[in-house]
C-alpha cells in the first residue's frame, strides 16, 4: 500500500468515527423521547403517578424548597445594602421591612420542620416559595413609584421588574409535569401584568409582548426541565422498586408496602391476609430447559398472580420463586376465594406442558393474632413449608385448614 492510499483510510476511517460520533450524540440528545406514551403522558399531568414516585419527587421537591429558602432567607435582607446606597430615608425603610418579612418567611420554609414531606405539603410549599418574590415586586412598585428614579436606582428597580422572570426560572430545578410547571407559573405571569398596570402602563403588545414572550420561553424550558428530572426520578424509583422480570414489587418496596398495610389494617381494626407462593421444584426447569426456560415460568406466573388478585392488593417477589401476595381488607375466608381462583385460573405450564404448581402458605392478622408483620410472613412461611412436607400443590391456612390443588401429591 502506497502512502496515498494510507491516507485514504485514515479519511474513510475518520469519517466512519465521526458518523459513529454524530450517532450516538443524537442517541444521547434523544434519549429523553425514549419513552412509551403511557410515560410521556405522566410527564404532562400527574393523574397516574404511583405513591411512591409521589412520594419521591415530594422529598425532592421539600428539599430544594428548603435549600433555595435558606439561600434567600440571606441574600434578601443583605440586599438592604444596596437598597441603602440608592433609596432616600423612608423607601429605605419600608422596602428594608419587606425585606426582613420576605426573609421570615424564607426562614420558615428552610427550617428542617419534622414533617411526612407529602404532595399536598410539598405544593404549598412550592407555591410560598414561588409567591414570595412577585408579591415583594409588586408591593416595591407600591413603595418606589413615587420616586423619581434615575442612576443606579433605575437600574435597580429595573432589576426587580425581573422578579417573575427569575421566579419561572427557578421553576426548572424542581421534578415537576408540564401541567404543574404552568400551574406554578400562573402567580408569576398575573403579578408581571399586575406590575404593569401598578406602574401605569397601559397593556400594548409593542411594549410588553417581548416580556411576555419571554417569560413564556422561560416557562418553556422549566416545563422542559422538570419533565426530565421527573423521567428520571420515575426511572431510577421503579429500578429500585419493581422486579424488571416479573414487574412485581421488589422485596425491599414490599416489605415497605406490607409495613404501611399492616399499620392502617391495625388502626382500622380491619383483617388483611398475606400468602407465601414457592414454586414446586422449579429448580428442574432450569437444570432441563435452561435458565431462560426458567425466566419465561416466572414472568407467566406473575402475571397468573396478578390476574388473581383484586386491584388494590400488592404482588411482591420475595426472593428468587418465591412470591408474597398482600391482601389488604382480607379474611382467611377471602384469602380462600382468592386460592380458589387461582386453582381454577393455574400458574402457568411447564416446558414440556405439565402445570406449574406452587406451595402456598397463608397468614391473617387477627386469626393468628400477630402483634407486626415480620411474625406474619414467618408464620406464612411456616406454613408454606408445611406444605411443601405434607405434598406440595396446596395451600395451608390459618388454623391448619389446608387445599388440595391437584390430585396428585409431588414430593
Ligand atoms: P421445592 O421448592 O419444591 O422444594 O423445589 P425447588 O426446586 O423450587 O427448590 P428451591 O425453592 O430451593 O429452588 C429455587 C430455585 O429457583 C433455585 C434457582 O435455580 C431458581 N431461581 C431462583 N431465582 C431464579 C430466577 O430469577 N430465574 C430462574 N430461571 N431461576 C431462578
Ligand atoms: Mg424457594
Ligand atoms: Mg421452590
Amino acid at each position: 500500500m502506497d502512502s496515498s492510499s494510507h491516507i485514504q483510510t485514515d479519511i474513510i476511517e475518520e469519517g466512519a468515527d465521526s458518523i459513529r460520533g454524530w450517532r450516538s450524540f443524537a442517541a444521547h440528545l434523544f434519549a429523553p423521547i425514549k419513552i412509551t406514551w403511557g410515560q410521556f403522558f405522566d410527564l404532562l399531568v400527574p393523574l397516574r403517578h404511583s405513591p411512591h414516585i409521589r412520594r419521591h419527587a415530594a422529598s425532592v421537591i421539600i428539599s430544594r424548597i428548603q435549600l433555595v429558602a435558606a439561600l434567600f432567607a440571606v441574600m434578601v435582607p443583605l440586599w438592604s445594602i444596596i437598597d441603602w446606597f440608592v433609596f432616600p430615608w423612608p423607601q429605605w425603610a419600608l422596602m428594608t421591612t419587606l425585606r426582613i418579612g420576605s426573609a421570615v418567611v424564607f426562614f420558615l420554609l428552610a427550617w428542617p420542620w419534622q414533617i411526612s414531606k407529602t404532595r399536598l405539603q410539598a405544593d404549598s410549599m412550592l407555591m410560598a416559595l414561588l409567591l414570595v418574590p412577585p408579591v415583594f415586586y409588586v408591593l416595591s412598585i407600591g413603595i418606589t413609584a413615587e420616586l423619581q428614579v434615575t442612576g443606579t436606582a433605575l437600574l435597580v428597580t429595573k432589576l426587580y421588574a425581573l422578579m417573575p422572570n427569575i421566579v419561572l426560572a427557578g421553576l426548572a430545578i424542581f421534578p415537576l409535569t408540564a401541567f404543574e410547571v404552568a400551574l406554578f407559573s400562573a402567580p408569576a405571569f398575573a403579578f408581571a401584568i399586575l406590575g404593569l398596570l401598578m406602574g401605569g402602563h397601559q397593556l400594548s403588545l409593542d411594549q410588553h409582548g417581548p416580556m411576555l414572550w419571554l417569560m413564556v420561553l422561560v416557562m418553556g424550558v422549566a416545563m422542559f426541565s422538570g419533565m426530565s428530572q421527573l423521567h428520571y426520578i420515575t426511572a431510577l424509583v421503579n429500578r429500585a422498586m419493581i422486579d424488571p422480570l416479573t414487574s412485581a414489587y421488589t422485596r425491599r418496596s414490599g416489605g415497605e408496602a406490607l409495613d404501611l398495610q399492616f399499620r392502617l389494617a391495625a388502626m382500622k381494626n380491619a383483617p388483611m391476609a398475606i400468602a407465601f407462593f414457592d414454586l414446586d421444584k422449579f429448580k428442574s426447569i432450569n437444570d432441563t430447559y435452561g435458565h431462560d426456560e426458567g425466566d419465561r415460568a416466572l414472568k407467566t406466573l406473575a402475571d397468573k398472580l396478578r390476574e388473581g388478585l383484586r386491584r388494590g392488593d400488592v404482588l411482591v417477589r420475595w426472593g428468587g420463586e418465591e412470591f408474597v401476595a398482600i391482601l389488604t381488607d382480607t379474611t382467611p375466608e377471602g384469602a380462600r376465594i382468592m386460592l380458589e381462583r387461582l386453582r381454577t385460573a393455574g400458574f402457568g405450564l411447564r416446558p414440556d406442558g405439565v402445570p406449574l404448581t406452587a406451595s402456598i402458605g397463608v397468614a391473617e392478622i387477627n386469626a393468628d393474632k400477630v402483634s407486626d408483620w415480620p411474625q406474619l410472613i414467618e408464620l406464612a412461611d411456616q406454613r408454606m413449608y408445611e406444605a411443601k412436607r405434607t405434598g406440595r400443590d396446596r395451600a395451608v391456612l390459618p388454623g391448619g385448614e389446608v387445599m388440595v390443588f391437584g390430585d396428585k401429591e409431588i414430593f
